[in-house]
């Protein structure tokens, strides 16, 4: 089975300078590793794409997009309350992980690559007139909506196990019963952004088909172990067309910004269990996301665990 890897160095371009836990030098550790396991001679390589405007604005206000601009051409000052610091050209590299994100959906689509990881992508804070928690563009809000208008499938599940919850994507298809929502995060008691809470399971028609599992600090691959069936089963019994998997690796153990446990297995076994279950009614197709992660070791590692498995 052929998988995409994204890799490039306009993908790079989107992290934060001075320090920040994302910075531009996540895409290398990424690589690098990816090229001792010999996994970048056993993948296809992908150039990041650019995304157009208009693609952008499937998901994002079009208010947003101009005030992400104008803040791109000064390169100072804010995008958010504090997190997400403007730079020199933030436009440009945020609407590469979106475009990147946008060109493996059309791989997927056309049948002849099923399966895609596109690292840094699978900024899942961001909102859709908002930056938010180091997520400028959306990439997967923008590929949820181009499912629905250019290739009219509807059906989506998106699978989020970044320590964080997933709350740009969740509130943004709160409503919306065709959005298939599972996330597996550190309870928002205790970490960014607040949210993601059991009893949050959709609104309206959608009731019933978000599902959160907010889980105590410091849990470990046993207790992922103990959530994972459930997880599996609702996103199977949903029955989607896609999958989405936003990979996060800020839920491995000794990541600066978060209190998980996990290791890279399991997200190597999250990625195989669900490459069987868009098997089994996707016609395969899984897009996989890179997500957080802020200990560089942890993000190679596991990201590669999610393409190994994804190969395999
Ligand atoms: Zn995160």
């Amino acid at each position: 089975m052929p998988v995409q890897v994204y890799f490039g160095e306009a993908l790079g371009r989107y992290g934060f300078g001075h320090g920040h836990p994302f910075g531009a030098d996540r895409i290398h550790a990424f690589w690098q590793e990816t090229v001792k396991q010999g996994l970048d001679r056993r993948v296809r390589v992908a150039a990041p794409a650019l995304a157009a405007e208009n693609a952008i604005a499937y998901f994002h206000t079009p208010d947003y997009i101009e005030r992400v601009k104008f803040l791109s051409a000064t390169g100072e000052g804010y995008l958010d309350y504090g997190d997400t610091p403007a730079f020199a050209g933030v436009f440009e590299a945020a609407a590469y992980v979106v475009g990147s994100t946008l060109d493996g959906l059309k791989q997927v689509m056309a049948g002849d690559c099923p399966r895609v990881f596109v690292p840094i992508a699978g900024l899942h804070h961001a909102r859709r007139d908002a930056a938010a928690g180091f997520c400028v563009f959306n990439d997967a809000g923008v590929v949820i909506e181009a499912l629905r208008r250019q290739f009219h499938i509807k059906r989506v599940a998106y699978v989020d196990i970044d320590a964080h919850h997933g709350d740009g994507v969740f509130y943004a298809f709160e409503d919306d019963p065709d959005l298939i929502f599972a996330d597996i995060h550190e309870d928002g008691r205790y970490l960014y952004p607040g949210t993601g809470f059991r009893n949050e399971t959709g609104k309206g028609a959608a009731v019933g088909t978000k599902l959160n599992i907010p889980m105590a600090p410091g849990a470990d691959d046993e207790a992922f172990h103990k959530v994972w069936p459930e997880l599996e089963e609702f996103v199977r019994a949903a029955k989607p067309e896609i999958i989405l998997l936003q990979a996060g690796a800020d839920s491995i153990a000794g990541d600066p910004i978060t209190h998980m446990q996990f290791s890279p297995a399991a997200h190597g076994y999250a990625a195989k269990q669900l490459c069987r279950i868009a098997d089994e009614f996707c016609q395969g197709r899984i897009i996989a996301m890179g997500g957080g992660g802020y200990n560089r070791t942890n993000l190679a590692l596991a990201w590669n665990a999610v393409v190994k498995a994804m190969l395999d």
